[in-house]
């Protein structure tokens, strides 16, 4: 059966991977984009989620096209790495507010749809570093964490109405946010992955698609790693 899902940040990176893991599995998808021409082959909507009256914007254009959203992927999200020491308030309030409040604003809206079809899937892309920690990333990682509480409480609170809301953790993804990283970061968070290797974007999109499945029918709350063990008992 076709759904409609949503993408958040679906215009390039892990984001599009999972966009085009649903579009090939026959689901009718929608991605948000900020700037530039999106990708071909998806509802593409304009939306910053840092603007509550942008995301309800965005999603009036996507209920008129697909219908209520049925699955969320929350992907979007932003870095501002710096030592705690350089980290202004907004480096730290501008990161949370992108990747924790965008991400409870579009639930939030996408909640709606949701009870009202008395189903629905919601996945968060949180990040290895949310409960391991990187230096100079205080912000991105107590973003990420929050994640966890935040859909582990939602999977409380709409578990009986059939909703599940799962976090997936990746490590090291090849795509724009770590090709800022110099060589010699990249070969020593390489020299610390059990499976030595960075991932790939597909490979995140394929446990995305897997928690929206009914494959995964009985999984909610779950904080899934797709780390090449990086993150092994965090
Ligand atoms: P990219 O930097 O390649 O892409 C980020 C995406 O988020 C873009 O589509 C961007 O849109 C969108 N975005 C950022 N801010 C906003 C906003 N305010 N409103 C709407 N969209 C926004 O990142 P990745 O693909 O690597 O990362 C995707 C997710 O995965 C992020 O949440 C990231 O934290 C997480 N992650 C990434 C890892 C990695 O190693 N790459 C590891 C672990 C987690 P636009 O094109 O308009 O800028």
């Amino acid at each position: 059966m076709s759904r409609s899902v949503l993408v958040t940040g679906g215009n390039r990176g892990i984001g599009l991977a999972i966009a085009r893991a649903f579009a090939d599995a026959g689901d009718k998808v929608a991605i948000t984009y900020r700037s530039g021409e999106p990708p071909a082959g998806f509802l593409a909507v304009k939306c910053d989620i840092t603007d509550t009256e942008q995301v309800e914007q965005a999603y009036k254009e996507i209920e008129a096209e697909h219908g209520p959203v049925e699955v969320l992927v929350a992907n979007a999200g932003i870095t501002k790495d710096t030592l705690l020491m350089r980290m202004s308030e907004e480096d730290f309030t501008s990161v949370l507010d992108t990747n924790l409040t965008g991400t409870f604003r579009v639930v939030k809206r996408a909640n709606r749809g949701m009870l009202r079809a008395k189903k629905g899937r919601v996945v968060l892309i949180s990040s290895v570093v949310g409960l391991y920690g990187g230096p100079g990333q205080a912000n991105y990682a107590a973003s990420k964490a929050a994640l966890v509480g935040f859909a582990r409480s939602l999977a409380r609170e709409l578990g009986s109405r059939n909703i599940t809301f799962n976090v997936v953790a990746p490590g090291f993804v090849d795509t724009d946010m770590t090709k800022v990283l110099t060589e010699e970061q990249r070969a020593n968070i390489v020299q610390s992955v059990p499976l030595g290797r960075y991932a790939q974007p597909e490979e995140i999109a394929a446990t995305v698609r897997f928690l929206a499945s009914d494959d995964a029918s009985y999984i909610t709350g779950a904080v899934i790693p797709v780390d090449g063990g990086l993150g092994m008992g965090h």
